[in-house]
């Protein structure tokens, strides 16, 4: 992801969208206000896609059962800070996060001083903390091993920024890694039990359900195994 993608700028200046843009700015209503939800869904959507399903920080597949409670749309720069507020709906600060990094990311200042004193975020600011997903490419600075294990790539020019981030977020920290390993073995045992009770059935939806599922079994073994 090395460009901010235009299908969401696209959604987040739609008209029916927009009224309620305008009022959360204003202050009127607030981000996690319910008349926002269609946009948040939409938006979900879209980034989703465009992340390949993974969180945009540490790079792991958000599972299909987990989706929901699992995956967050992101402020990179944290709304809740006033110096901030002007992004709530940029795309450019838009993305999605599994629930584990937003929480650890918490309300922390990711800009730097330029930016903490009001200046503009444009595709060449250089003044962040991490990597920035849009303007680095994030996979290109740190690099997920097997386990996962993350290391800075050498010669990104970001070497700073990603273990920062590597840092902050606690990506290498044992817990961490051991529970994340320990969620996806049992979920994998868990699809095999699935599949195999759906895999002589004829129904079309439930062998659209299979395949999913399989691919999420693909996905969870290329990440641990
Ligand atoms: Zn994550």
């Amino acid at each position: 992801m090395t460009v901010m993608s235009p299908v969401a700028r696209r959604l987040l200046k739609r008209k029916e969208f927009k009224k309620y843009i305008k009022k959360c700015i204003r202050g009127d209503i607030e981000w996690k206000d319910k008349k926002l939800s269609p946009m948040k869904s939409a938006l979900r959507i879209i980034l989703r896609k465009e992340q390949n399903e993974t969180c945009v920080y540490c790079q792991r597949l958000i599972t299909i059962e987990r989706r929901n409670t699992q995956e967050d749309i992101e402020h990179y720069l944290d709304k809740s800070k006033p110096h901030y507020r002007k992004y709530t709906f940029s795309p450019i600060n838009l993305v999605l996060s599994c629930h584990t990094c937003n929480f650890v990311k918490s309300t922390k200042d990711i800009g730097g001083p330029t930016l903490r004193g009001g200046g503009y975020v444009s595709l060449q600011s250089r003044d962040f903390r991490w990597p920035h997903p849009y303007i680095d490419d994030i996979e290109k600075c740190i690099v997920k091993l097997r386990g996962p294990v993350y290391e800075i790539v050498p010669g990104s020019g970001k070497e700073v920024e990603s273990e920062n981030m590597i840092e902050d977020l606690r990506l290498n920290d044992i817990a961490n890694i051991e529970s994340r390993e320990a969620y996806l073995k049992s979920r994998n045992f868990k699809i095999m039990d699935i599949v195999s009770d759906f895999v002589s059935s004829n129904n079309n939806s439930v062998r659209l359900r299979t395949k999913r599922l399989i691919e999420e079994s693909r996905a969870i073994q290329k990440e641990i195994y």
